[in-house]
């Protein structure tokens, strides 16, 4: 899967005649080639893509690439020289380059080594990335599969005695097993009072039967990413556990029920704020609702308070709202939505009523 072509549509009306692409995540939107280092970039034009790599990746590239010409660099051919080969033959005039992610030094180098003007254009790439293809959307419910089958396994795992670190390692174990390339970002595991800390580092802290057991985790599959949490009790519960569990839920499915196309991110978060708030506990959920997931685990577009812009159809946002109590406990669920013209998809299909083990 490639995206070459969607990138050259959206050149014409930015008045653009081609897009750089320097940063890894928007390399592999455009291309499908993953390389594991920050070296390669790929040069989108009206008429021809060129992907340019070292040759660590030549083989590897020419394996993956398809639709694009293949010009290694090297000694002597590095990328300015490389870069100023294509724009000639070209007759590139203007060049979008991704100001969110080009360093300044690089900015300095290739605006004097090159013959064309460059014009900051990142969010070319973050709208196009923004809304999902169904081959995306399938490759993403693949991702998600894969965490849930873990999940299932580790619900078997936890028990008093057993530690936030190895219950994390053994998520990571089981989604690699289960197909995972790599993981989304290190999972969270957090149990009893760590649960107050929604980005908490697994510890050696044992879990303790009567306490919340929370877990965020998520992997790659085919370069893109899941993202999941549950929140799960051990033993027992206290009646304001199950206030706080139940309140999460359902400002959860409030946010999920408001979610469709044309709605604002602030609204749909606001919407299971509100619920969060009637309840008493607006002061303990200082993150937002949700954030987009795909190639990056944070992308376009947020589902949040400063998301003034509505939701496309297509945008896949994470729906993951909690209640933190410092020091005492915390509750966080999370699934995986698909925006649509009248609704939502959740691609989660985990279970996530009240789950005592
Ligand atoms: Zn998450
Ligand atoms: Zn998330």
């Amino acid at each position: 899967m490639n995206h070459f072509k969607q990138i050259a549509a959206a050149l014409e009306h930015r008045g653009l005649d081609a897009m750089l692409l320097s940063c890894e995540a928007n390399r592999f939107y455009a291309s499908g080639f993953h390389s594991s280092g920050t070296d390669g970039m790929a040069l989108v034009t009206r008429k021809k893509n060129y992907y340019f790599t070292d040759s660590r990746y030549t083989e590897a590239a020419g394996r993956a690439v398809q639709d694009a010409e293949l010009r290694e660099v090297g000694p002597g051919k590095g990328y300015s020289t490389r870069l100023k080969e294509a724009i000639e033959e070209q007759s590139i005039e203007k060049m979008g380059f991704e100001d969110a992610y080009m360093t300044v030094q690089d900015y300095e180098t290739y605006r004097k080594a090159l013959p064309c003007e460059l014009v900051p254009a990142a969010e070319l790439l973050a709208e196009l990335r923004r809304v999902k293809d169904r081959e995306e959307l399938e490759i993403m419910t693949a991702a998600q599969r894969i965490a849930e089958r873990a999940l299932a396994d580790i619900l078997k795992e936890i028990r008093p005695g057993v530690t936030e670190k190895e219950i994390a390692a053994r998520l990571q174990y089981l989604m690699l097993h289960y197909g995972a390339e790599n993981m989304s970002f290190d999972p969270i595991v957090v149990s009893g009072p760590n649960g107050s800390l929604p980005h908490g580092v697994p510890s050696e802290k044992e879990i303790r039967s009567g306490e919340f057991v929370t877990m965020d985790f998520g992997c790659i599959y085919h370069g893109y990413c899941s993202d999941m949490t549950r929140t799960v009790a051990v033993g027992s519960v206290t009646e304001e556990m199950r206030t706080v569990y139940e309140t999460v839920l359902a400002a959860q499915k409030a946010g999920i029920a408001a979610a469709r196309a044309g709605v604002t991110g602030r609204d749909v978060d606001g919407a299971a704020r509100k619920v969060i708030a009637d309840a008493g506990y607006g002061d303990c959920f200082g993150h937002g609702f949700g954030h987009g997931v795909g190639v990056e685990i944070h992308e376009e577009p947020r589902a949040s308070s400063a998301n003034g812009k509505s939701l496309p159809a297509g945008a896949v946002i994470s729906a993951e709202p909690g209640i933190y109590l410092p020091g005492r406990l915390g509750v966080r669920i999370e699934d995986v939505i698909v925006i649509t013209e009248d609704g939502c998809e959740n691609l989660t299909r985990a279970p996530k009523e009240l789950l005592i083990l």
